[in-house]
């Protein structure tokens, strides 16, 4: 299988480098940062120096995960730096300004391992299987193949990645493989327990005060079997609350029986946009995303969007009826 050559091409690689500098995307996820920590942990273990670079903190229902403050920022990274991994995403861009700069000065081989369709970086190093429900799980399979011990914390991170990339085994991503390594990470210690009780019972009721603004905004659109919602910064900023507590909100609308899109607008400033969309196979996402500059899964997908939101709505509809009308095979 080719994805064999690739994983042993990219252990050589890592195994002949000492200073390594792990990236994933900026407003990170549990599959970002489960898979940058742990991979970062198992490369110390192993006797490498890493540094764990994200745009952005750890956020708050994530905290368990990094709860000794692992990630730098771009100023923390070391001059040495003899590798690059990028994690989770395909797309300079994604990484945030800063280190889409630095990417792109550097001379360093780059090595990308994700689980998204459309790659739009070239390196001759890429691990890339859009059927992995998460980039932990490659990751796994990367540790695996050094034949060392995976111990119970990185176990745990590796879960994660897993539990949050699929919604909790909920999403239709949710693959036999996924179940298997979720499986063997538990017996390794993965703390499964811990994962839930983090991402479930931490709500506060400032997020059910969000929530209920972002219903006063929802509308369904029957043509297209299309809910979409949207949060403000005033709605944000009335409820004491930040984009962490609007998390899950596509997922959310998906959950009913009429709606085959969930889409979630979530705004950044007066005329940006952050755009969240879920599906459970009605239409591919990701080609929605792409034809506005984003990107991601077929059945979960993101992009940013410059203007006005009456207008983003308007465009979102047209694409989706387009897209349902002349569906890409
Ligand atoms: P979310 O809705 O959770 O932010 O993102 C859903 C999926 O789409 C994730 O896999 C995420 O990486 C991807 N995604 C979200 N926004 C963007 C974007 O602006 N560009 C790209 N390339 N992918 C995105
Ligand atoms: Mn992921």
């Amino acid at each position: 299988m080719s994805s064999s050559i690739e994983l042993y091409r990219i252990k050589k690689k890592i195994e002949e480098a000492n200073n390594l500098l792990i990236v994933s995307h900026h407003d990170p996820d549990g599959d970002a940062l489960g898979s940058s920590l742990g991979f970062g942990l198992f490369l110390d273990s192993i006797g490498k120096k890493t540094t764990v670079y994200n745009r952005d903190k750890c956020p708050a229902y994530l905290n368990f995960i990094d709860s000794s403050g692992l990630i730098n920022s771009i100023e923390n990274i070391p001059n040495d730096i003899d590798l690059i991994l990028l994690l989770d995403l395909n797309d300079f861009e994604r990484t945030g300004d800063d280190m889409s700069i630095y990417l792109k000065n550097t001379k360093l081989d780059i090595i990308v391992i994700d689980h998204h369709q459309n790659p739009k970086i070239k390196t001759n190093f890429s691990l890339i299987e859009t059927n992995s429900s998460s980039t932990g799980i490659l990751i796994y399979n990367l540790i695996s193949s050094f034949g060392q011990p995976i111990d119970n914390l990185i176990a745990t991170l590796l879960l994660t990645t897993i539990v949050t990339d699929t919604s909790s085994f909920r999403n239709s991503n949710t693959n036999s493989e996924a179940l298997r390594v979720a499986a063997e990470l538990i017996t390794l210690g993965g703390d499964m327990q811990l994962i839930n009780s983090s991402l479930m019972n931490d709500r506060s009721l400032n997020k059910l005060r969000l929530e209920k603004e972002i219903l006063l905004n929802h509308e369904f659109y029957s043509d297209i079997k299309t809910s979409i919602s949207f949060c403000t910064t005033e709605n944000y900023t009335s409820t004491n609350t930040t984009k962490e507590e609007s998390e899950g909100v596509a997922n959310f609308l998906l959950n009913h029986k009429e709606v085959k899109i969930g889409v979630f607008i979530r705004q950044i400033s007066e005329n940006s946009w952050k755009v969240s969309m879920r599906t459970n196979g009605f239409i591919d996402l990701s080609l929605l995303a792409n034809k506005f500059d984003g990107g991601g899964h077929k059945n979960a997908s993101g992009f940013s969007f410059d203007g006005n939101i009456d207008n983003l709505k308007k465009l979102l509809r047209e694409r989706i009826l387009y897209e349902q009308q002349n569906p890409t095979t």
